[in-house]
């Protein structure tokens, strides 16, 4: 047993690593052990006895309330920062506990300044969409800035007209319309905030060899926010992925200086060459874009308000939440903690209904994250056979004609005899 440490900006993962995991409230006690049987196994296949997971335990939500009186013990924090990379089930939000959120809570104490969320098909996938096999889309969602800063004041309260009076009299802001009954909200988008997000955006897509990453933004109305966010971007990749990337500022230059022709000929140069192209989308726009040319977005870099609602969107294209994994990462001293993307589903928990496929595929970033490809790839392949199959849990056979209905763990031990 041994943990997994970040050296000079490196993962060294070592054969058997502890994961710290979370369990998760309502359908995390369903989902979990399914999931970690599935990995176990996906590992064993590709590397026999020579590596392997322990799996330890950490508290959190009601599990810890239970046992500790605290929703989210220090002891669990200071696990995930003692073994660097970990995993948890979904975790209510405590009513009337004055805790806003503990995945929230979580984030911030470990300043997980990632929320990515890989959208991909599975053949035989129910999808409201024609050609759900061009979707292949990566979202780096900022996690820790914008307006879910929570810099929030009430209208009517005390605070909110002194941020009122401040701006009218002070700044010489005339466009608040009702002043005396505004509530206010700060957004906060910074430089430095913004180009951490966006450099890990572009190593992701270097490393992987994708074809662009799109800076999506609402820089046409929200100037010095996201319109900033935008060009900071633009100035990160001219200047520090320069040999790597071309951007369609640049193409916009050629444009002018030399015309057209020239400009589309050096686009398609760096194209040749493997460069990864930087693009940006108005949010609105690419809403639509992303559903009617799918296949024009690679990586996706964007804020946190709009990531909220780019992930949802995606995710209903290729099978809906239950399907969706995701990660919360600093990529700069490591510490990753990959998640199911849905809540605990507490209207179906216990019934044998959830799928665990979100925290299988959320565990199959991980391994990734880990370097064990090999034990990814078997998983990867093992669910598509399944679902080819068409065996599924509930939430999918509702939606498709022929399908087999399987239980969670059904589900799960189908899929490990498919590894
Ligand atoms: P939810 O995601 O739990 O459920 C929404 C709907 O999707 C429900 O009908 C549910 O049955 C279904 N669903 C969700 N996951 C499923 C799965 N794996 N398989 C099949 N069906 C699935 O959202 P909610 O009801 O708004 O939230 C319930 C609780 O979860 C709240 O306390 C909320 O704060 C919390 N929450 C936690 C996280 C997290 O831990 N990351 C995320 C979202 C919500």
């Amino acid at each position: 047993m041994d943990k997994i440490k970040n050296i000079n900006g490196k993962l060294q993962v070592p054969d058997n690593p502890v994961i710290p995991f979370i369990e998760g409230d309502g359908i995390g006690r369903d989902i979990t052990g399914p999931s970690q049987k599935v990995v176990d196994a996906a590992v064993v296949k590709a590397y026999g006895k020579s590596r392997k997971i322990t799996w330890k335990e950490v508290l959190a939500g009601d599990k810890a309330f239970r046992k500790t009186g605290n929703y989210l013990p220090d002891e669990t924090i200071n696990a995930f920062k003692e073994y660097l990379v970990g995993i948890k089930g979904p975790l209510q939000t405590p009513v009337g506990e004055g805790i806003r959120s503990l995945n929230v809570a979580l984030r911030q104490s470990l300043d997980l300044f990632v929320c990515l969320r890989p959208v991909r098909w599975f053949k035989g996938v129910p999808s409201p969409i024609r050609y759900p096999s061009l979707v292949d889309m990566h979202i780096f969602r900022e996690n820790t800035e914008d307006i879910y800063a929570g810099i929030e004041y009430m209208a009517g309260e005390l605070d909110a007209q002194k941020l009122c009076d401040f701006l009218v009299k002070e700044m010489g802001v005339d466009k608040i319309r009702f002043p005396e009954s505004s509530s206010f909200g700060i957004k906060p988008v910074s430089k430095e905030g913004s180009e951490r997000l966006i450099r890990a955006a572009i190593k992701y897509a270097i490393q992987r060899g994708l074809p662009s990453v799109t800076l999506v933004h609402k820089g046409n109305i929200m100037k010095f926010t996201e319109g900033a966010f935008k060009n900071w971007g633009y100035d990160l990749a001219e200047s520090d992925f320069a040999e790597k990337t071309f951007t369609w500022r640049q193409f916009e230059k050629i444009k002018t200086e030399k015309g057209r022709l020239d400009a589309e000929s050096a686009l398609e140069n760096a194209q040749k060459e493997g460069k990864v192209i930087i693009k940006d989308v108005i949010t609105d726009a690419f809403l639509q874009e992303s559903l009617l040319k799918p296949y024009d977005h690679s990586v996706i870099a964007t804020m946190n308000l709009n990531g909220d609602y780019i992930s949802d969107q995606l995710a209903a294209m290729v099978g809906g939440i239950g399907i969706s994994p995701g990660a919360n990462i600093n990529f700069m001293n490591g510490y990753a903690i990959f998640e199911a993307t849905h809540g605990t589903a507490p209207d179906i928990a216990g019934s044998g209904k959830a799928n665990p496929s979100s925290l299988i595929l959320s565990a199959v970033m991980m391994l990734e994250y880990m370097g064990w490809y090999e034990a990814a790839e078997h998983v990867y392949d093992a669910m598509e056979h399944v679902f080819a199959k068409r065996k599924v849990t509930s939430d999918l056979y509702a939606q498709m004609e022929g399908a087999r209905l399987l239980t969670t763990s059904a589900f799960a031990d189908e899929i490990i005899k498919n590894i």
